[in-house]
């Protein structure tokens, strides 16, 4: 982010996230991460938008400063995470 007073580069001392409650129309929801900055060169402090995420429906889409850029596919996205089942007695009895 670049300072708005000076034109300093500068780089956030904290992020946070934002997170929509609400989908957009594709389904999707955004999250915004938060940034408070401190100019180095002249000290102006402001808080901005670092970027913004948006997560479901077909794809993931991350919004700079520099512009969207499309993270994942349909096929990443639509795979099915894992399930790894685990018996819990199977195992505490190979702790034995
Ligand atoms: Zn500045």
């Amino acid at each position: 982010m670049v300072c708005p007073v000076c034109g300093t580069r500068t780089e956030p001392i904290k992020t946070w996230n934002l997170v929509s409650p609400l989908p957009d129309a594709k389904g999707r929801i955004t999250i915004t991460v938060m940034g408070s900055f401190e100019c180095p060169k002249c000290k102006h402090r402001w808080r901005g938008v670092v970027s913004k995420l948006k997560v479901g429906g077909s794809s993931i889409e991350v919004e700079t400063g520099r512009g969207k850029k499309k993270v994942a596919d349909e096929e990443v996205v639509r795979e099915k995470p894992e399930i790894i089942e685990l018996d819990l007695e199977d195992i505490l009895s190979e702790e034995e």
